[in-house]
């Protein structure tokens, strides 16, 4: 089939990529020109595991494509997705402004029948609004399908080409066609194509995104609880989630979550459910506990140095929200950096593959408030202790010996709960980290 990916971010570039790896002829479309020129180049704008090797492979077979020139894209292509970003707005709904450009480009040169995607994830009503959109343009005949994309950034690939299920949203037999076609290498395995109306499936993307965020802010609410009783939660969630019924995933505390999509989704669908005279009280709640979550580890070094943190030098391993990518939208670690900064302390920020996202994010305090390494040690010297904010796996198991000889108070706050508090009492580490015991 010929495909139009427009969006060529994590979501797009990952989309477009996978489905021309099943044979499909893809053009990936942005309108930011330095990502097509470097795309172009053989450049890979963002860090996803095996994304390069991949996005290599089909352009050297001529059936992936990158350009800006969204006129012939939408003319030469039957299906045609629209990945753009979906920010959060001022009040908190997500701003189309960027998917209702795109409808406008589909609705001025479309030429016969497409199928339209609404890839991004979008509230309920969208595809009323993108059909709208595009019909003021043109009397062409099309489809508008929501199809959500469930992916997790730093295993996009995998989990692209062999989702858990795939949701097609359409209330036309033609275009559900087309898509479970589409669909059909991804789910050899006997994973379901669920097909439903428009708005089930947009509203599907929040819900499941809400649940997620929901399990990791309860999960942190017991690791607080287990700190103030003496419990521990690596046992608690063990114990927990031994259950069928509750599973082991998505119930490991931390600083709060971050990234592109919980914190905007969770927004996002409390504002949908407002505006519907509705209100989501659990969701409401998850928002205000994950705000709080996100100074706990903060607290724990305020407190560990008596609120004398002027002129303390903090290492920081870790500054992607999580491990695996790049991306530090809503990062954690954006907030303690904040904090810490706040009261005139330096941070000596290392991250395997996030160091240019912050050189960006913080602009003109690089070099002042934060300074940025390429090595993991060289980040800790003269810091007065070492601050866990991505649990990477090459930080699992440092020299702990080494570690403890450049920290100027031999300890660490662990906001991913990476070590063992016993061993880090065995190496004299004063050790804090989420929901068990400190050992100082
Ligand atoms: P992103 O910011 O990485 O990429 C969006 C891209 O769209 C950018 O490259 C931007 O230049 C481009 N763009 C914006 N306006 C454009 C226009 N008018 N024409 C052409 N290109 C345009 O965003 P993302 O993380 O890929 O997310 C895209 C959507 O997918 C969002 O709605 C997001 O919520 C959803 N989503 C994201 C993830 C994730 O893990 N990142 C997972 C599932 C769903």
């Amino acid at each position: 089939m010929k495909i139009a990916v427009v969006g060529t971010g994590y979501v797009g570039l990952v989309a477009g990529t996978c489905f021309s790896d099943t044979g499909n002829e893809v053009i990936c479309v942005d309108n930011d020109q330095r990502k097509i020129d470097r795309l172009n180049k053989g450049e890979i704008p963002i860090y996803e595991p095996g994304l390069e090797e991949m996005i290599k492979r089909n352009t050297l077979q001529e059936r992936l494509s990158f350009s800006t020139d969204i006129a012939t894209a939408v003319k030469n292509s039957e299906i045609i997705f629209i990945a753009v970003g979906t920010p959060p707005d001022e009040d908190g709904s997500a701003d189309l402004k960027y998917v209702l450009q795109v409808a406008q480009s589909i609705g001025k040169h479309i030429n016969g029948f497409k199928v339209i995607v609404d890839k991004s994830t979008v509230p309920i009503g969208t595809a009323d609004l993108v059909t709208k959109e595009i019909a003021r343009h043109s009397d062409e005949s099309f489809a508008v399908v929501s199809n959500p994309e469930f992916l997790k950034e730093g295993a996009a690939i995998s989990d692209f080409m062999r989702p858990d299920r795939v949701v097609i949203g359409s209330n036309n037999e033609r275009a559900s066609e087309i898509m479970r076609n589409l669909y059909a290498p991804f789910v050899r395995t006997g994973k379901p194509i669920i097909v439903m109306d428009i708005r089930s499936a947009e509203l599907t993307k929040y819900a499941a995104n809400s649940l997620l965020a929901t399990k990791i802010s309860f999960m942190n609410e017991i690791a607080n609880l287990c700190e103030v009783v003496g419990a521990n939660v690596d046992m608690v969630r063990k114990g927990i989630g031994s259950d069928a019924r509750i599973g082991p995933y998505f119930i490991f505390p931390g600083t709060g979550y971050g990234g592109s999509c919980f914190p905007k989704d969770v927004k996002a669908i409390i504002k949908t459910a407002a505006d519907n005279n509705a209100k989501l009280q659990i969701l409401e709640a998850v928002e205000s506990v994950n705000k709080k979550q996100k100074t706990i580890l903060y607290k724990k070094i305020e407190s560990y140095f008596k609120g004398d943190l002027k002129g303390k030098t903090f290492a920081m391993w870790g500054l992607a929200f999580k491990p695996k990518t790049d991306d530090m939208r809503e990062a954690p670690a954006i907030d303690l950096i904040n904090a810490l900064a706040a009261t005139g302390a330096k941070i000596q920020g290392h991250d395997p593959e996030a160091n240019d996202e912050a050189r960006r994010i913080f602009g003109d305090r690089v070099g002042k408030e934060i300074t940025l390494f390429n090595k993991r040690y060289d980040a800790l010297n003269n810091a007065d202790a070492l601050i866990i904010m991505t649990e990477w796996n090459e930080f699992r198991e440092p020299d702990f010996y080494l570690v403890k000889d450049m920290l100027k108070s031999a300890a660490i706050f662990d906001g991913r709960n990476i070590y063992n508090p016993e061993r880090m009492q065995k190496f004299e580490i004063d050790y804090f980290s989420i929901g068990r015991s400190s050992t100082n």
